[in-house]
């Protein structure tokens, strides 16, 4: 079982944030932000992938909740998601990283020249 379906079944404590039938979101263990949350289907998928629209659909609606609850909502915040080898992904369970709470820089990507990447 992967390392977030045992957060789902508890086997593994997590600081849980918001939670309804389909989706759970949890504090990030090591933060990129003041507010940094991960946003995950209950069920297991791969990565985005294999995300299906109506899933979609309930993640949308469900990180919504998490920036209100947070208050992250109406400051801004960034809502990211990394898919396989090039994008960086190391939990192999689809998770949306929503990000806030800071005026965030743009990344991995503030010092590379994109000329120099093709
Ligand atoms: P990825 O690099 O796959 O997009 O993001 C994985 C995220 O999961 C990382 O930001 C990492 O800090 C977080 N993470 C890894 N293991 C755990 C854990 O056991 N608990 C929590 N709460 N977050 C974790
Ligand atoms: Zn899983």
């Amino acid at each position: 079982m992967c390392l977030f379906c045992k957060i789902i079944k508890k086997e593994i404590p997590s600081n849980i944030i918001h939670e309804d039938e389909n989706y759970l979101a949890f504090h990030d263990i090591n933060p990129k932000a003041p507010v940094h949350i991960l946003a995950i289907p209950k069920v297991h998928v791969d990565s985005f992938n294999d995300l299906t629209p109506d899933m979609m659909a309930g993640m949308t609606t469900f990180i919504q909740e998490i920036t209100q609850k947070t208050h992250i909502d109406k400051s801004g915040y960034r809502v990211i998601t990394n898919i396989g080898e090039n994008g960086g992904q190391e939990v192999g369970h689809l998770h949306f990283h929503v990000l806030g709470g800071a005026k965030l820089k743009w990344g991995h990507f503030s010092d590379a020249d994109p000329k120099n990447l093709i």
